[in-house]
């Protein structure tokens, strides 16, 4: 639709031109059409237009009114073949298009205002209306009488000449605004149309002043022209690159030279030739561009000073946004390296390092406070059984509950492998006691993974500041050392606070592992036996064997003292194979001697169980001896009975599928749980001795024992009593229904060849 309008708009204002000079009346309806078809035109690209929309409606609405009251003129003109000219109507109704243009032309002024300079555009405009205004009264306004002019007159000189003046005013302030950009196409067609309809108009006007009818016919042609300049600007504005407006340089579009102004000067260059003007009119507009231009240079200058200034502005902004951008990144990275270096990377508890700086900080403080020392217990097992990575993802579970109580305020910091350390704002032992249990409680829940469970534990050692000690690194040797005697102590510790004696006994300890590690069993170690007799009949019945140690330099050194050093320092196979061997050949020889079925009890370090090929060593035992595995009875502790896992289970059946008895040492002493007494299907219950000491007299033990024994009768248990001292014990046993006892009531451990003189011959005798 538009290409055909746009087709039909050329050739009809080419036959407007021609018909005008030769037949008027049909140059009058051609003018008529012609209008529409560019108000049409108009109205369709308008809908496109995304620029400034509705001046292109109100372009279309300009062009509308024209055209109508072109059509009534045509009318007029050839129908009714009334004397247009006459009819004053006509007046009022073109001037509708030319307020409509001043609206346009308003309305595009405003909407850039705040693309240009104010000051600049200031000056152009004042020396632009003065210049058009001097011009426009030089030629008309002095003409006019004012007083004689009906309203009509008023309206077709005054009115016109006025609004004209304003149209051409805006434009020219615009062309002369808009120096920076190239000017779009679509604008020069609508600034170069509206010039020519003013040019138009004020030629209309000039033909009521002067009377010369070829200027009335010429400011038609102009209208037309300019109604097609219209049309183009219109296609134009449809066509210009959207983003025309995008200025990178944001600087305002007045800025930069321009030259327009002394184009402007032409116009009253020609009238001065013309002589409508004189020699001083023309040399004071002269002057005014002169001065103009003078203003012009410097406002321009103070802009480009301006925008360098703000372009420099901005780019310190950047700048200073970068930087700071940088230093937050700088500040993050530095964070995230300082967290590093003060995390443990497995279990991002914080690390050794940090441990050592933080105590620093802390003693610098001079105030008291205590630091824990903790070291899983037998953590190692783990590791080799179920290799590292199955120790790692124990490591950051425990870590993970010790983190929660660092959430209370104790920082954990994790020292070593298995070890974690916490300091701890108070050197009060009940707070240290309570943390303790905290520790202890948090980390003994099993740990579960999959189908795996473990038992964790561990020893707790405690140093305060500044009482154990006043440097960081005698605060944590004596921690450390605490730990130590915790550990050493085994289950019953649940930790130990630093005291100077405790270094006394390390250093006993350190000793000790020395001897104790250059042993020669078979030379330096020696069994003794404690006889156990039948309670009703006397008879012996069995033995405990026990381990003996007597050094050159040292004397006796008590197995409660070296037993749980070698189960440290991984020497309890080689004790197993000394005891076990010789316990083994031993009750075989009197057995087959004397001619007997006495029991051996043999004390099992729960450490044993920790040795993979320990059934395959029993096992070769027996064939190595040749000696009936029923002879022997494995006592393990309660507790060890009690902590123990799947494996533990399996290897007891494994004990007893050999032949041999398993016994539960010093019972009573620890959780006393009867549920894994037939889970294990042991064969004796040994109550332990700190049970025994007090049954006279104190009441309540004495229900215990009691108790312990009538349970047994019922889960079909050998009962043993050991610890018995004196006779009382011994009556109030038997009355109780136990069936043997040991104790040094009758006799302490003693060498074999002394047991077999006082027990085997003299019966024998
Ligand atoms: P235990 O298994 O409870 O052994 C009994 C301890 O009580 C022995 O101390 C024995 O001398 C003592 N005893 C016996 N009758 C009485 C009594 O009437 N009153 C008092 N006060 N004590 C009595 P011993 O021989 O010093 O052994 C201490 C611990 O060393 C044993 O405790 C046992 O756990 C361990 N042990 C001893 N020999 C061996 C061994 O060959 N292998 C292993 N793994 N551990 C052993
Ligand atoms: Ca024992």
């Amino acid at each position: 639709m538009k290409k055909i309008l746009m087709f039909f708009i050329v050739p009809l204002y080419i036959v407007y031109i021609i018909t005008t000079f030769s037949m008027p009346k049909t140059s009058s309806v051609i003018s008529a059409i012609y209008v529409f078809t560019i108000a049409f035109f108009i109205l369709l690209e308008s809908k496109t237009i995304v620029a400034l929309k509705k001046t292109w409606y109100l372009f279309a609405l300009a062009t509308f009114s024209w055209a109508i009251t072109d059509t009534l003129w045509a009318f007029h003109e050839v129908y009714k073949g009334n004397v247009v000219e006459e009819l004053s109507i006509f007046t009022y109704l073109y001037m509708i298009t030319d307020i409509i243009l001043l609206m346009i032309i308003s309305i595009y002024f405003l909407e850039n205002i705040k693309k240009w300079n104010r000051l600049q555009l200031l000056i152009d405009t004042i020396v632009i209306t003065l210049i058009t205004f001097a011009l426009g009264s030089a030629l008309f306004y002095s003409e006019i009488e004012f007083s004689l002019l009906s309203l009509e007159e008023w309206v077709g000189t005054v009115g016109y000449l006025t609004v004209d003046i304003i149209i051409m005013i805006f434009v020219v302030t615009m062309i002369a605004s808009s120096r920076f950009r190239k000017v779009r196409t679509s604008i020069k067609f609508m600034a170069t149309g509206l010039v020519i309809y003013v040019i138009a108009d004020l030629m209309f006007i000039d033909t009521v002043f002067t009377g010369k009818e070829i200027f009335g016919v010429i400011s038609d042609i102009l209208f037309y022209g300019a109604f097609l300049l219209f049309a183009f600007s219109s296609y134009h504005a449809n066509k210009d690159p959207k983003d025309y407006y995008h200025n990178v340089e944001k600087m305002p579009l007045n800025y930069g030279k321009s030259y327009i102004l002394w184009w402007v000067l032409i116009v009253p260059l020609i009238l001065f030739v013309f002589g409508r003007i004189s020699i001083t009119y023309m040399a004071s507009i002269l002057f005014v561009l002169v001065v103009y231009q003078l203003l012009s240079h410097y406002v321009q200058k103070l802009l480009l000073t301006e925008s360098l200034y703000h372009k420099e502005h901005e780019i310190t902004q950047h700048l200073e946004e970068r930087i700071k951008e940088r230093t937050v990144q700088l500040e993050q990275s530095k964070k995230e390296l300082e967290k590093r270096a003060i995390t443990d990377s497995l279990t991002q508890l914080y690390n050794r390092e940090y441990f050592h700086e933080y105590l620093e900080k802390k003693i610098k403080e001079k105030i008291p406070f205590s630091i824990a020392y903790m070291d899983l217990d037998r953590f190692k097992v783990i590791n080799d059984l179920h290799g590292h990575p199955m120790g790692d993802r124990v490591l950051v579970e425990v870590s993970k509950r010790l983190h929660n109580i660092s959430k209370s305020g104790y920082p954990v910091f994790r020292v070593g492998g298995d070890e974690f350390s916490m300091i701890i704002e108070s050197v009060e032992l009940v707070e240290l006691e309570s943390i303790s249990r905290l520790i202890k409680g948090l980390i003994t829940q099993p740990i579960e993974f999959e189908h795996y469970k473990f038992n964790v534990d561990a020893s707790i050692g405690f140093a305060r500041y500044p009482n154990d000690a006043q440097s960081m690194s005698d605060l944590v040797k004596n921690a450390d050392i605490a730990m130590y005697h915790a550990k050493a102590k085994g289950i019953t510790a649940k930790h130990v606070v630093f005291s100077s004696d405790l270094i006394e006994q390390l250093e006993r300890r350190n000793h000790l592992e020395i001897l104790l590690k250059n042993a020669d069993f078979k030379k330096d170690f020696d069994l003794y036996y404690q006889p156990q007799f039948d309670i009703e009949s006397g008879q012996m019945v069995g033995m405990e064997a026990l381990i003996r140690w007597h050094h050159k330099d040292e004397g006796f050194i008590s197995p409660a003292e070296f037993i749980p050093l070698a189960e440290e320092i991984g020497l309890i196979p080689q004790v197993n194979d000394f005891v076990f061997t010789e316990a083994m050949l031993q009750i075989g020889r009197w057995n087959d001697h004397y001619d007997k079925n006495l029991v051996m009890s043999v004390n099992l370090s729960p450490l044993t169980f920790n040795s993979v090929d320990f059934y395959e060593s029993l096992k070769s035992l027996i064939d190595i001896t040749g000696v009936n595995p029923s002879f022997i009875e494995f006592e393990i502790t309660e507790h060890s009975a009690m902590n123990s896992s799947q494996t533990m289970e399996d290897l007891f059946k494994e004990i007893k599928t050999l032949g041999f008895s398993i016994s539960i040492d010093d019972f009573g002493t620890g959780y006393s749980s009867l549920s894994y007494l037939k889970r294990f299907n042991v064969d004796t219950l040994k109550i332990a001795k700190e049970l025994i000491f007090n049954i006279e007299t104190n009441e309540d033990e004495m229900m215990i024992v009691e108790a312990i024994i009538m349970m047994s009768e019922a889960l079909k248990l050998h009962i043993i009593a050991e610890g018995v001292e004196r006779k009382e014990q011994l009556d109030l046993l038997r009355r109780a229904n136990c069936h043997t006892v040991q104790g040094y009531y009758f006799e302490k451990p003693i060498p074999a060849h002394v047991l077999e003189d006082k027990y085997f011959r003299k019966s024998s005798k």
